[in-house]
C-alpha cells in the first residue's frame, strides 16, 4: 500500500478504482526525414487523423443520455476541424517538403492556426485556439499511440471509480460528475481554483497536486481518497479498507443527521441570527437550496452558463437560466455578473490566459465586462428583465477603482433607459452590491459602501491578491493563509464599513464556508455567511453551539496577535470553548 499526499478538498472520503486519464506529452519528437520514408510518414498522419476522426465519431455515437446538449456541438467543431486544410493538407506537404516527422509538421502547421486565433480581438473567436489545441492533442495521441482515454471520459460511465489527471479544468470537473464519477486526484492544482470549489459545490471528494507521486497510479488501482488529511491510499490491505468504508458511512450519516437542522435558526446561543445563503454555480445546486435550509443565493456565478457553452448565450437565454434561479431560490439571489478570465474561460478550454503572463491581475471580471459592453450589456439587461419574477440582487466581481464603479453605474443606466424605451418590463430598483476581493477596495471601502447597496467579501481572491499568492498555483498554496494579519485586518475593515454606512457585509469566499473560522468571522462582525450547500449544516451547527458575547475577549485578542503560533492557540481557544 502507498500514501501519497497532496491538498485535500473537502472533508469526505471516496472510494473507488483508478481511472487514468493520458496527456499527450507536451514534448513531441522531431526528427528530419530520409527521402524514401516520406510517404511512409505520409501515411501515419493520414491514419492518425483517421483515427482522431472514428474516435469523436465514436464518442458522438456513445453519448449518454444525461449528457449536457452542449456536448454533441463540442464534438462537431472538433470533426469539422478535422477537415481543415491547416490538419488535413498542410502538414502533408510539410512533411513532403521540409521532411519534417509527421508530429513536428502537424505541431507547425497547428501554432500558425493557435498564433491566428491569439490575435483575435473577439474573445470567443479568440478561444477556439482551445479547439484547435484539443484536436490536435487528439492526432498527437493516435501518432504516438497512446490510448484515447479522452474518449473514455465522455463516453464511459465512471460510478464507482476516481478519475486520476494532470489537471482538470472546471469543465471537464462538470462533465466528469455528470459520468458520475466518485472523486478525482490530480498532479496540479490547489484549494482555491475554481476546479476545487466546484469540487466541493459537487460534493466530489478530490486531492490535487499530488506532482510526481501521481505516477504511481496505474489503472485499476484501488484508491481511498481521504479529503480531510489530504491523503490518497493506493491499494490498502483490507483491514485499512473497512476502516475507511466505516468512516465513510458515519460521514454520510452526520451529513443526514446535520439535514434536521434544515428547519432551525441559525441562531447563536446569546440571541444573534445569521443569513446564511448558498453559493450556487451549476443548475443541480438548485436542486438541494431548500434541503440544505438556506436562507437564499449569496453568490450566483453566472460565468458557469458561458463556460460550458459553445457560443456566448444570448440574452433570452440568460433570461431564462436567471429566471429559473429566482424562481428556486429559498430568498434573495445575488446575481453576480460576469467574473470570466484568469481559470474561468469560455469554452470549458484550456485558457487564452496561458499566452497571458498575469492572468489573475490582467482582463478579467468587471475589467472584461467593461471593456466587452456586448458581453455585460446583454447580461444586464437578462438581469434587470429577470427581476421582476423574484428577489435579484446585482453584485459586481473584483471592484479596484471608484471609477470602475462608476463606469458600471452608467452602464446599467444606458441599459434601463434602453429598457424603457423599447417598452421592454424590467424591474427598475435592483439593488446593487460590490465584492470587495481587491486590497485596493478593501482598503477604501467605506468610499465604495456610500454607493453601493450591500458588500460582500470575496476571501478567495482578496487572500490571493493581498498575500501575492497565485490561487491556482499549487506550489505557493502553503503560503495561502486566512488568519495572516493583514487579511483579517481587512476583513474586519470591511466589516466596519458596512456597519458604518448602515449596508449589510456578507463573505462568499471559501473562507465562509470552512467551520473553522466560523466563531472568529461572528466575532468580527459578519452576520452573513454564503457557501457551497455542502458546507451549510456545519456552519448553522457551529452557530448554533457560539456564544458571540462570550468570545468577545479572544477576537480582540486574535486582532492583535503578531505570532502565527499564538494566533494558531487563540483559534483552538475561540472553538473549542462551547458555550453550553
Ligand atoms: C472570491 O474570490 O472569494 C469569490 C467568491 O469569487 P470567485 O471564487 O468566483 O473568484
Ligand atoms: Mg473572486
Amino acid at each position: 500500500m502507498l500514501s501519497l499526499f497532496g491538498t485535500g478538498i473537502g472533508r469526505h472520503i471516496a472510494i473507488g478504482r483508478a481511472v487514468v486519464l493520458g496527456n499527450p506529452a507536451r514534448t513531441i519528437s522531431r526528427h528530419l526525414l530520409t527521402n524514401d520514408q516520406i510517404d511512409d510518414e505520409i501515411s501515419r498522419l493520414r491514419f492518425a487523423v483517421n483515427d482522431a476522426r472514428e474516435g469523436l465519431m465514436h464518442l458522438a455515437d456513445n453519448l449518454p443520455l444525461d449528457a449536457p446538449p452542449e456536448t454533441r456541438a463540442f464534438i462537431d467543431v472538433h470533426l469539422l476541424m478535422l477537415d481543415d486544410p491547416v490538419i488535413a493538407t498542410a502538414p502533408i506537404n510539410t512533411i513532403r517538403e521540409q521532411k519534417k516527422n509527421a508530429e513536428w509538421a502537424l505541431k507547425l502547421n497547428a501554432d500558425k492556426l493557435i498564433t491566428f486565433f491569439e490575435g483575435i480581438e473577439d474573445s470567443y473567436l479568440r478561444s477556439k485556439q482551445n479547439d484547435v489545441i484539443q484536436v490536435v492533442d487528439r492526432i498527437l495521441l493516435s501518432l504516438q499511440q497512446a490510448p484515447t482515454e479522452a474518449d473514455n471520459r465522455l463516453a464511459n460511465d465512471l460510478a464507482g471509480h476516481i478519475v486520476v489527471a494532470a489537471d482538470l479544468t472546471p469543465a471537464d470537473t462538470v462533465m466528469l460528475r455528470h459520468r458520475h464519477m466518485n472523486g478525482f486526484v490530480t498532479r496540479f492544482g490547489g484549494p482555491i481554483s475554481h476546479t476545487a470549489i466546484l469540487a466541493r459545490s459537487l460534493r466530489v471528494p478530490a486531492v490535487l497536486g499530488l506532482h510526481g507521486t501521481i505516477d504511481y497510479i496505474r489503472n485499476d488501482d484501488l484508491l481511498v481518497i481521504d479529503g480531510a488529511n489530504n491523503t490518497v491510499l493506493v491499494a490498502p490491505d483490507e483491514t485499512l479498507l473497512a476502516e475507511f468504508q466505516h468512516r465513510r458511512d458515519q460521514a454520510q450519516a452526520r451529513t443526514l443527521s446535520l439535514q434536521s437542522l434544515r428547519a432551525e435558526k441559525a441562531q447563536t446561543q446569546d440571541g444573534c441570527i445569521v443569513r446564511l445563503l448558498a453559493n450556487v454555480e451549476l443548475p443541480e445546486d438548485l436542486d438541494v437550496l431548500h434541503d440544505a435550509g438556506a436562507d437564499g443565493i449569496g453568490l450566483y456565478r453566472t460565468e458557469f452558463l458561458f463556460m460550458n457553452a459553445h457560443q456566448q448565450p444570448s440574452e433570452s437565454e440568460q433570461y431564462s437560466a436567471y429566471c429559473q434561479v429566482l424562481e428556486h431560490s429559498p430568498g434573495p439571489v445575488a446575481i453576480r455578473t460576469l467574473d470570466l478570465g484568469a481559470d474561468k474561460q469560455v469554452d470549458g478550454g484550456r485558457s487564452n490566459s496561458q499566452n497571458t503572463v498575469n492572468p489573475a491581475l490582467g482582463l478579467r471580471a468587471i475589467r472584461l465586462c467593461l471593456r466587452e459592453p456586448d458581453l455585460f450589456k446583454p447580461q444586464l439587461r437578462a438581469i434587470f428583465r429577470a427581476a421582476i419574477t423574484g428577489q435579484a440582487t446585482i453584485m459586481i466581481p473584483m471592484l479596484s477603482s471608484l471609477s470602475e464603479l462608476d463606469q458600471t453605474l452608467m452602464i446599467i443606466d444606458e441599459v434601463k433607459d434602453e429598457l424603457s424605451r423599447e417598452g421592454i418590463p424590467f424591474k427598475s430598483d435592483v439593488p446593487i452590491g460590490g465584492m470587495i476581493e481587491v486590497p485596493a477596495a478593501a482598503i477604501a471601502a467605506d468610499l465604495f459602501a456610500r454607493k453601493l447597496d450591500f458588500l460582500s467579501i470575496g476571501t478567495n481572491d482578496l487572500i490571493q491578491y493581498t498575500l501575492a499568492i497565485d490561487r491556482i498555483d499549487d506550489e505557493v498554496n502553503y503560503l495561502y493563509n486566512p488568519l495572516h494579519p493583514a487579511v483579517l485586518r481587512l476583513i474586519h475593515q470591511i466589516i466596519q464599513a458596512g456597519a458604518t454606512a448602515g449596508i449589510p457585509v456578507s463573505m462568499c469566499g471559501e473562507m465562509a464556508g470552512d467551520p473553522d473560522y466560523t466563531r472568529l468571522l461572528l466575532g468580527l462582525g459578519l452576520r452573513e455567511f454564503s457557501m457551497e450547500c455542502s458546507s451549510l449544516p456545519e456552519i448553522k451547527q457551529r452557530i448554533r453551539e457560539s456564544d458571540i458575547n462570550a468570545q468577545r475577549a479572544t477576537i480582540e485578542e486574535i486582532l492583535a496577535a503578531s505570532a502565527p503560533s499564538q494566533l494558531d492557540q487563540l483559534i483552538v481557544q475561540l472553538n473549542d470553548g462551547t458555550s453550553d
